[in-house]
């Protein structure tokens, strides 16, 4: 399968300023045209600070203003002191929560705000998690494209009316750390992706973000369609400033420029971290010399300004690069960007993102033991949490550990790189420009310790040996493991032997053995998960700081597990569509690495639903303790709603708008059964009808996708809540690639119904009923 090349499309539109952008437009227009070329190249061009922001846009004093500071990440800010550690990505995908999502997205907001960071270097829906062992999945919320970009929906909107502009990344297809560079002379990895792939799946998130508004989009390393992606005239000017209405700028993800007239005429706007290599001088050359034109400059200058004014930025906003000291071993400026109020969002977000997926009777909650034992790595902090900052430090306190650091082959240095398969320490987040600062985080174990305090139980404890000395006595055992990803590498593996060895090792003296991961990623149990001694399971996934406190509310029962997979766990790794990334061949292709997505949108559920494969746990999978039934679906078609084929709005941020009308509303109930309040996701998959159209694209129509989700509290004995889905106009359509456009299945009579089905997970869908459009 040959995709050949990303087809040109030029020249780059200019901002037009619609909508909701058009003060922010004149105002923008307005500076810009006040400005000097050397001026407007400033804006376009990182250049370097006295500060440890990521990036820095230099001030001009002479108009006014300030600079602005550009920092990572998605899940809280690093490379500084006194702000929090939150819950990555994943673990928000994992607590399918929205108004959770939302929270968190306003807390972060404000720590940069207050730090003077004016674009906050995330949320991240690009890996989406095509590739199971990619390092950075854990940055994102789920490889569901849906539930991915319903949760950044809501963070953009979050920190954007804190006024910090978000930078929704990695755009596009950013979907393997292995060759993300060019190195050796081999340049990126090209993801090689078709038109209607691109549609369904990669681009679905972006354009949730783009419909909450994102000022800011970062262009990735990666190669796409064999053209690099800030240089991709198709998907900078075509999908994202064409078909999008996207009204913002295209930053360069750090060093992901490797040309400049090119980056210019292809849609980027901002080079980062800068400097002349490209753009700077270069750029005013450029234009100078008839390469680049004059317009094109000011429209990224435009586009700037604009998401600046569009943030209230102009107003009141704190110096660029206030809080980011360069050197937090020397004295510098105090600014403490914590608040007490959104303490109980650290906790609920930690909290919401434990899945437990394995509890037989009497090994959760825990009451009162009388004598427990917790092992493994995870369940303690790093050596270190320390205000040395750097790139070797990419946890933010923790060291490198070096191989001998443990026997037993405790890292493994298998399939990637150096990458180590688990950590010594517990994780609060992943690795890399993602992992995040904390002020302060309590491990499990430090929490554990507190809790057998007050209970007077006995403790045992060893984090180091990989076959540990169990009293059996012990009322329960807890073996606390991880599964580490970072930046810049794909994992070794989705298990590894030391940890699986020494579970079993516990289990086979404690009947009543309790695992945990801190995983960030998919972690494969099969080794060990049916020993009749392994009575629970907890994904814990990455929770931030307040990761103990919101493990023990969990396993003493003060809380309630609600969180459910946002991916599938298989029980082999050959049951994945794709497993890890491709690396570079000996023919033709090796100085120009091929990644062929041509498993096109069946990736996680979709193909273990299409392949008939049965998971160990499936997508949406998550227990509690109480249980939940579901009765009365219900499905309307909205009276009014115009169901022409093809949409025929105009186009605003996020593409045509009649994309966004609601055409179906669906409603169901949902009954607690058990004996103590809690939460349940509620989820709605569609099946979308086939038609001739579709076969004549090839079959490319899943048996079903999520299309909607809503997490309801339920109180115990019976307790009801109605749960309510709305089916957009694109939740109901497929890509179309003659005309280019969303198209709605018009019925045609029997069988052309669509498939509503709403259940507990991906897999216990109780309800079902079919609309005809
Ligand atoms: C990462 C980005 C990050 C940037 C700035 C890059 O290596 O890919 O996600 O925002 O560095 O630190």
């Amino acid at each position: 399968h040959f995709y050949g090349q990303s087809p040109p499309v030029y020249p780059s539109p200019n901002m037009t300023g619609t909508g909701a952008w058009a003060d922010s437009f004149k105002k923008a227009r307005d500076m810009v045209g006040r400005m000097t070329l050397d001026e407007k190249v400033y804006l376009t061009t990182g250049s370097s600070s006295n500060t440890s922001c990521s990036g820095f846009i230099r001030p001009i004093s002479r108009l006014g203003f300030p600079g602005m500071c550009l920092s990572d990440a998605g899940n809280g800010l690093r490379n500084t002191d006194f702000v929090s550690s939150w819950p990555s990505g994943l673990h928000v995908g994992a607590s399918w929560n929205k108004s959770l999502a939302h929270q968190r997205g306003t807390g972060m907001g404000n720590e940069f705000r207050k730090k003077g960071v004016n674009i906050l270097l995330g949320p991240v829906v690009g890996p989406m998690g095509r590739v199971v062992l990619s390092g950075r999945n854990w940055e994102g919320f789920s490889p569901d494209p849906y539930l991915s970009g319903a949760l950044v929906y809501e963070t953009v909107q979050a920190v954007q009316d804190i006024g910090v502009i978000t930078s929704v990344k990695h755009y596009i297809a950013n979907e393997q750390e292995s060759n993300r560079m060019p190195a050796n002379g081999m340049e990126s990895v090209s993801s090689n992706i078709d038109d209607k792939t691109m549609h369904e799946y990669y681009l679905w998130p972006f354009q949730d973000s783009l419909r909450a508004g994102t000022g800011n989009i970062m262009c990735s390393y990666n190669r796409l369609n064999n053209s690099y992606g800030c240089a991709n005239s198709k998907s900078l000017n075509g999908l994202l400033k064409t078909e999008l209405g996207f009204e913002g700028f295209v930053v360069s993800d750090w060093g992901a420029q490797h040309a400049g007239v090119a980056t210019a005429l292809a849609g980027m706007d901002m080079t980062m971290p800068g400097g002349d290599d490209y753009w700077g001088t270069k750029l005013v050359d450029a234009v100078k010399n008839g390469s680049v034109p004059e317009s094109r400059v000011d429209d990224m200058a435009t586009r700037i300004l604009a998401s600046w004014y569009q943030m209230g930025q102009d107003k009141d906003f704190p110096t660029p690069g206030i809080g980011m000291a360069s050197d937090l071993t020397k004295p510098h400026n105090i600014v403490d960007a914590r608040n007490s109020t959104f303490r109980s969002a650290l906790f609920e977000g930690a909290v919401e993102g434990h899945v437990l997926v394995k509890n037989t009777p009497n090994a959760l909650p825990l009451n009162s033991p009388k004598m427990l034992s917790v092992f493994g790595y995870s369940a303690k902090n790093p050596d270190h949490n320390s205000p040395t900052i750097g790139s070797s430090a990419w946890v933010f306190g923790a060291e490198s550990f070096s191989y001998d650091e443990f026997s037993g082959g405790f890292f493994g240095n298998a399939a990637v790189g150096n990458t180590p398969i688990a950590f010594n320490g517990t994780l609060y987040s992943g690795g890399g420009s993602g992992a995040s600062s904390q002020s302060l985080a309590i491990s499990p174990f430090e929490a554990i310790v507190n809790r057998a305090y007050e209970d007077g139980t006995a403790l045992f404890w060893d984090f180091h040996n990989g076959n540990p000395a169990v009293d059996p006595a012990s009322d329960a055992c807890l073996v606390i493991g991880n599964a580490y990803a970072t930046e810049g590498a794909d994992r070794p593996g989705a298990r590894d032997d030391y940890t699986d060895g020494l579970i079993k090792h516990v289990a086979d003296q404690c009947n009543n053995t309790i695992v945990v991961f801190h995983n960030a990623g998919i972690r494969l149990v099969d080794q060990f998960i049916d020993h009749p001694n392994v009575t629970a399971l907890i994904f814990a996934h990455l929770p931030g700081e307040a990761s103990g406190k919101a493990l023990v509310s969990l396993l003493y029962g003060d809380s309630n597990f609600s969180g459910k997979l946002p991916y599938t766990v298989a029980r082999n790794e050959s049951d994945y569509a794709v497993l890890g990334p491709v690396l570079p061949d000996a023919g033709m292709f090796r100085k120009f690495p091929q990644s062929n997505f041509s498993e096109g949108a069946f990736l996680d559920y979709r193909h273990f639903d299409a392949k008939n494969i049965t998971p160990r746990y499936e997508f949406g999978f998550g227990l509690s303790y109480t249980t939940f039934s579901y009765a009365n679906l219900s499905i309307e078609k909205v009276a009014d709603a115009n169901t022409n084929e093809y949409p025929t709005g105009e186009i605003r941020e996020g593409g045509q708008v009649d994309l966004w009308d609601v055409l179906v509303r669906v409603k169901a109930e949902v009954i607690n059964k058990g004996g103590r309040d809690g939460a349940e996701v509620s989820q709605l998959y569609l099946g979308i009808p086939k038609d001739d159209e579709d076969e004549r694209e090839g079959d490319k129509t899943p048996v079903r996708q999520l299309r909607g989700f809503d997490k309801v509290f339920v109180s115990a004995n019976g307790g009801k809540k109605t749960v309510e889905f709305e089916l957009t106009r694109r939740d109901l359509s497929v890509w179309d690639t003659l005309r280019q456009k969303w198209r709605l299945k018009k019925g045609g009579g029997g069988g052309k119904k669509y498939v509503v089905e709403v259940g507990g997970s991906s897999r216990d869908l109780p309800l079902k009923g079919a609309v005809e459009i």
